[in-house]
């Protein structure tokens, strides 16, 4: 019996640690918002409750947390993987080259980004742009399901693996996850490249382009 409160109490540490306050039950974990900690219960909030967070080590290597931007509540939600180095110069998503490729292609399907809700997984730069590590995102989650649940998104364009993984709690490769409609409770969410892989690959353009067009349909669709 000892051992198993002392279980209890650990995995009870272990969801506050993610920042969650409210135990989801079972079933739930299949789902990504279910690490909504429910708290704070505004945007401005959360944002400065993200700016001065301290629960995983990238911490220490940011100039500034990256919560995001847009407005709220807002039907089109972008998310990316993590802030890279003029975001955390700036404290704004998507601001680099990556930034303007995104820009454009918003543009493409009749968007600008003050239209819609940006941010990312990981709200902090992980050093070198280098892909952010399983606690670190484990970490940073719940503020994203907080922020899902805060703006109400009725479409989410998942931008790159790390997204697409963390919203739709799967390790298909995405090539496997673009190019389809997931649901996320009643929010549709179509993956696609990250801007910067597509910088890198640009013969995925046409790929991304597709997956646009997809995503475009859902709200132009009657
Ligand atoms: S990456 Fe997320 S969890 Fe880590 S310090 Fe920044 S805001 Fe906190």
């Amino acid at each position: 019996m000892k051992n198993f409160i002392k279980l209890l109490e650990a995995y009870l540490e272990y969801w506050k640690l993610l920042g969650v306050d409210r135990l989801p039950a079972y079933p739930e974990l299949k789902n990504f918002l279910a690490l909504d900690p429910l708290v704070p219960e505004t945007l401005e909030e959360l944002e400065k409750k993200i700016k001065a967070c301290r629960k995983c080590p990238l911490h220490r290597t940011r100039t500034q947390a990256v919560p995001g931007e847009g407005p709220c509540p807002c039907q089109i939600m972008i998310v990316g993987e993590a802030p890279g180095r003029e975001e955390d110069l700036e404290g704004r998503p998507f601001v680099g080259q990556a930034g303007r490729l995104l820009e454009k292609m918003l543009a493409s399907i009749g968007l600008s980004r003050e239209k819609v809700y940006i941010t990312n997984v990981v709200k902090c730069r992980p050093p070198g742009n280098r892909t952010p590590d399983e606690e670190e995102m484990k970490a940073c989650r719940p503020y994203l399901a907080r922020q899902i649940r805060l703006v109400k998104p009725r479409f989410i364009l998942a931008l790159g693996a790390v997204a697409s993984h963390s919203l739709l709690l799967s390790r298909e490769p995405l090539s496997k996850l673009r190019g389809r409609i997931h649901q996320l409770e009643d929010i549709q969410v179509v993956s696609s490249y990250h801007p910067a892989y597509l910088l890198r690959n640009p013969r995925a353009k046409r790929a991304a382009w597709e997956d646009l067009q997809l995503f475009k349909s859902l709200w132009a669709s009657p």
